[in-house]
């Protein structure tokens, strides 16, 4: 490779790591996989030795990862809070023991630890309560996110004992346990919601959301693992942990002191098997030097310690074969296309489908069918193809031809600017988008309407409805003519279609599926414009002035609102009575569902009794009295002793009368 050429390999891959970084830190939606990522970083160092003439302190490979979000306030680190030096090769971690020997001797002993995939977090605790929490942001400056952090259960608002440093700073990982993300995840499948790709994304998403209220219902927890400070009980880092423990902090409960590298190898081969058992991710072992002295001594790089290094496990794959892809029509018309493969074990279940993603990654891995494929199956729900072994490629094989037309209606497909998939734009005339607008509509978070997938395909392949309106038309002789019907299943639908005429707005307006407005939004929109047709007429200007309303939700409005179809079907609707206005008393909005409060004292703008009727017109709940189950404790004067010890206990946190109407704004 020549300079001009590594120029722009380099200038290349520069930009697209920065796009990756962008999508990483602050989307929390990865578009590549850890691995893919990380040779890309790889690949960009290598080039950058060679070619010392085009290094730039600006490049990814000498900066932090970035997650600032403008939306918080920024707060300067006291200690700059850096990423960590990693690599999938023992080769390195053995060249960095020598490293390590070359400049502080032989005397030295590694901590090794669990590297938990999750977001890191920052955590001032000042005369034993809780000051502040930060995220990594830029390693100089991160985000103050300590609303939402006080939400997270095993972190103490305030420590235990009283032998804790005046001031002091314990960094540690914000993560999801796997099983409360499995759950987490089919709830908000069942609520007609994406789920999260994995509990990483979900845990450093659920860091920087606005609003506490939500954060407190995610599963978030956390294992502090670095303690800085100036006034601290020892000068090494495993027993200051050791301490910290005991003031009620959660440390680490897989750490090991070692005492040479082969120590370190035993215990990277242990958790390589055995983290699959583990209730939580990790994704490698983090080696560290144990006294503080010595790391001072080793000091640091712009981008991470040099006392510290992270040994990365590969995600487990399996190679096969890919036999076809099927095309799947989604119920917005994305179509996405799926690799069907000759079965294989992978990480203890036998995988026979892997996803493709969009045309751009199958360009990307330039697949081929009978291709070879090495399927990867990380935190990811479905397993993924990354790559393609073109060894073994048959010689007539050819390059596949992404789909044009929708392989439902022949419709044509398009592909939106700055979009990755494509769509089909036959919305309703599409069989699966007018099946799935109508599944949509009955969805028990919609209108309620009992009937399953199954049903639906039944009514719409006899013709007995096109649009979500026809349900209202159904009548009990026309379900008794399909086979599958009988006297009780007919009646029960009928009542049911008629029940859903009680469904308060926000549900009608969610069930009605404007591109965007999810239930959320519904709630937002319903409260604000408190009929449908006000928001019908609201103008873009109106709609963006509502929280939570960004330009392009805005526009998807507008659209919707402007097709003749939509016109028509939400006129047939009116006439059949459903509630398209709010009325008096309705749960408006849902920023608190999912939390209990507990509100004691007395209040300067509100009386107690308006406290908790805000508290359920905002989907949240009142308790009487303070448990383990309550997740905030609205205090006003003269708050009952009793509770406030009770509460202190059990580490709720207690908010005042200002901070709730902030939560409800
Ligand atoms: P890193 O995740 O490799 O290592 C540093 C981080 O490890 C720390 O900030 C901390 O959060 C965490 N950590 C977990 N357990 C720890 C422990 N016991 N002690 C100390 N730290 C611990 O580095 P990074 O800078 O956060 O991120 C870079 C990595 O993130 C990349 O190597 C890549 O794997 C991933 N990444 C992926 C994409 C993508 O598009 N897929 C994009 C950017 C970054």
């Amino acid at each position: 490779m020549n300079p001009k050429e590594a120029k722009q390999r380099i200038d290349k891959l520069r930009k697209e790591i920065e796009q990756h970084n962008y999508q990483y830190y602050v989307l929390s939606k990865p578009s590549v996989s850890d691995f893919e990522y990380d040779i890309l970083i790889n690949d960009l160092q290598e080039l950058e030795k060679r070619f010392p003439e085009y290094a730039d302190s600006s490049s990814p490979t000498q900066r932090v990862g970035n997650d600032i979000n403008i939306d918080f306030v920024q707060v300067e680190h006291k200690y700059p809070m850096l990423s960590l030096g990693n690599t999938y090769s023992r080769e390195e971690v053995t060249d960095f023991d020598a490293r390590i020997k070359k400049i502080i001797g032989n005397d030295y002993e590694y901590v090794c630890e669990l590297k938990y995939d999750g977001a890191a977090i920052s955590l001032t605790y000042k005369n034993g309560k809780l000051l502040r929490a930060v995220t990594r942001g830029d390693g100089t400056k991160g985000d103050d996110v300590t609303a939402n952090v006080k939400t997270i259960k095993s972190i103490p608002l305030q420590l235990s004992g009283n032998n804790y440093p005046e001031e002091f700073e314990i960094r540690g990982e914000i993560f999801i346990p796997v099983e409360k993300f499995n759950e987490m995840n089919k709830q908000r499948i069942a609520e007609g919601e994406q789920p999260f790709a994995n509990p990483r994304n979900a845990a450093s998403g659920t860091l920087k959301i606005q609003n506490s209220a939500i954060v407190a219902r995610r599963p978030l927890d956390c294992f502090l693992y670095f303690l800085l400070g100036e006034r601290l009980s020892y000068d090494s880092h495993y027993e200051n942990l050791v301490k910290a423990k005991e003031w009620g902090l959660k440390i680490p409960e897989h750490i090991k002191k070692c005492k040479n590298i082969d120590e370190v190898f035993d215990f990277i081969e242990y958790w390589d098997k055995e983290r699959k058992n583990l209730p939580y991710d990790i994704d490698g072992v983090v080696l560290k030097i144990n006294s503080y002295n010595q790391q001072e001594e080793l000091g640091f790089t712009a981008k991470s310690p040099r006392w510290a290094i992270a040994y990365k496990f590969k995600a487990e794959q399996a190679i096969t074969r890919l036999l076809s892809i099927d095309y799947q029509v989604g119920r917005t018309g994305a179509i996405t296309p799926v690799a069907n493969l000759e079965p294989v074990l992978l990480a203890g279940t036998t995988v026979k489908r892997a996803s493709l993603h969009n045309a751009d990654q199958i360009e990307l891995l330039d697949i081929r069918i009978g291709d070879m494929v090495h399927v990867e199956k990380g935190g990811e729900i479905i397993p993924k193809i990354v790559g393609v072994d073109k060894s073994q490629r048959y010689t007539d094989s050819e390059p596949l031809n992404y789909i044009k037309n929708c392989p439902e209606c022949n419709t044509p497909l398009i592909k939106n600017e700055g979009e990755a998939k494509h769509y089909c734009p036959n919305e309703y005339g599409c069989p699966p988008q007018i099946k799935g607008k109508i599944e949509h509509f009955i969805s028990r978070k919609a209108m309620n309407i009992a009937g399953a997938e199954a049903t639906i395909d039944l009514l719409f392949n006899n013709g007995l409805i096109k649009t979500i309106s026809d349900l209202y038309h159904l009548k009990k002789d026309d379900l008794l003519k399909l086979e599958r019907f009988a006297e009780k299943s007919a009646n029960n639908l009928i009542k049911s279609i008629e029940e859903s005429k009680k469904v308060p707005f926000h549900r009608v307006l969610f069930a009605i599926g404007i591109r965007y407005v999810g239930e959320t939004t519904a709630k937002a929109l319903a409260s604000h414009f408190k009929s449908l047709d006000a928001l019908k007429n609201a103008t873009f200007e109106e709609l963006t002035q509502v929280e939570e309303i960004g330009s392009a939700i805005a526009e998807s409005i507008i659209s919707f609102f402007k097709n003749d179809n939509n016109i028509k079907v939400i006129e047939e609707l009116k006439k059949t009575g459903l509630q398209t206005t709010v009325t008096k008393n309705e749960v408006t909005s849902n920023k608190l569902s999912g939390n209990s409060f507990v509100v004691s004292g007395t209040f300067t703008f509100h009386s107690r009794e308006e406290i908790k009727s805000l508290i359920e017109e905002n989907g949240g709940k009142n308790l009487s009295s303070v448990s383990s189950s309550t997740n905030f404790i609205i205090a006003g004067e003269n708050m009952g002793p009793a509770k406030l010890e009770k509460a202190k206990k059990l580490n709720i946190p207690i908010i005042s009368e200002n901070e709730f109407l902030e939560m409800i704004k």
